[in-house]
């Protein structure tokens, strides 16, 4: 890969702050280009990749092993790294946090500590402008897309605050990730090859936009692609996912077909539970009809309570049927029971709010 310049060269010993790139998210090969750029050898090129993936550094100033002078001249040079505004943490270890940004927007983050494994749920945009009709995030408004750095921030800032490796990453915090496919791109690349974890322990989960899976299969990764389906049929699907009106689910279909022809990885199908709209039995049917023959799994996600709307969560045994109806179909099926309920930091009820302050 071609090391491009992380910063404009600087005539001045003062660095113009507001025009420099942060350097997290950055190779190790960016990095170098970046130190040479300053008259430095290239050795410390990898110096400071290791302060910045895994010493956790904030400040170039506070690199010891960089020269005095330099680190002076440096120091305004940002890193990129956001400070942790709230934290709550529910019974079952989830931890929620908020974190605010350089800008001052705050963005929701979720540490999910299973067994051996420690999961990270990040947010791709401050806030989110698919606005479907039973999730939080959306009723919240959209702001703006968030950079690699400051995804890539979300997992060392867990990994930190654990002090535990992160294992698994999910792309289904706040907003839309494939509204914002070239930020997302660059944080998986860093995941990967900065932060060191395995491309299939990444998941990328979108509600559909037109050409976009198309795009990500082009990628030729090796993450694994959810669909936030919710419906059997675009009449239903549009009722609950208003922004789903232009994306008839056949076309949406086609492209995840294309996805898996390309990228040979089964495809996660995501469809949340609410009572009396889309739990009935027929929608069970209707469903396995129309993922007939596709390498996919179907999560189902009890549907998780949000102040502004008042659908219901289907009880255990409506649950229990329609997953019975998709077994008998032959299709791959499990329940996704958030974990974090109780510290408003389950699937949908994301936002930028503190529970314990309203
Ligand atoms: N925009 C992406 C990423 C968000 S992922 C997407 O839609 O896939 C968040 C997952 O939680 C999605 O499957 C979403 O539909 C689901 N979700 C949203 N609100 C929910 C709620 N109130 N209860 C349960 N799941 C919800």
């Amino acid at each position: 890969m071609s090391a491009t310049p992380l910063v404009s060269p600087v005539n001045s010993p003062i660095p113009d702050t507001t025009t420099l790139t942060p350097l997290l998210g950055a190779s190790v090969a960016e990095l170098t280009a970046w130190v040479q750029q300053q008259g430095q050898p290239a050795y410390r090129g990898k110096q400071l990749h290791d302060w910045i993936y895994h010493k956790g550094v904030r400040s170039l100033a506070d690199i010891s092993v960089f020269p005095k002078q330099w680190r002076a001249t440096v120091a305004d040079v940002p890193i990129g790294r956001s400070q942790i505004h709230y934290r709550a943490v529910a019974p079952d270890g989830t931890v929620k946090y908020l974190l605010q940004l350089a800008d001052g927007q705050i963005v929701e983050t979720v540490g999910i500590p299973t067994d051996k494994r420690l999961t990270v749920c990040v947010s791709t945009q401050v806030g989110c402008p698919m606005a479907c009709d039973f999730c939080a995030t959306g009723k919240g408004g959209y702001k703006r897309n968030l950079g690699r750095h400051e995804i890539v921030d979300q997992v060392l800032t867990v990994q930190e605050d654990f002090q535990q490796r992160v294992s698994h990453v999910v792309f289904m915090g706040m907003g839309e990730p494939l509204l914002n496919t070239e930020n997302v791109l660059a944080a998986i690349k860093c995941l990967n090859q900065d932060v060191g974890i395995g491309q299939r322990s990444l998941t990328v989960s979108t509600v559909g936009i037109r050409d976009r899976i198309r795009q990500l299969a082009e990628e030729h990764l090796q993450v694994t692609l959810a669909v936030s389906l919710h419906a059997p049929n675009q009449a239903l699907r549009e009722q609950i996912i208003p922004s789903a009106h232009p994306y008839p689910i056949e076309d949406l279909l086609t492209e995840c077909r294309e996805y898996v022809a390309i990228t040979g990885r089964r495809i996660s199908f995501e469809y949340i539970l609410l009572a009396g709209v889309n739990d009935l039995p027929e929608h069970a049917l209707e469903l396995a009809k129309r993922l007939r023959g596709f390498q996919s799994h179907v999560n189902l996600i009890p549907y998780n309570p949000i102040q502004e709307v008042d659908y219901k969560r289907p009880n255990r045994d409506r649950i229990q049927a329609f997953v019975t109806v998709l077994k008998q179909q032959n299709i791959a099926v499990s329940v996704r029971y958030s974990r974090g309920l109780e510290a408003d930091a389950a699937c949908g009820q994301l936002r930028t709010s503190q529970k314990s302050q309203g």
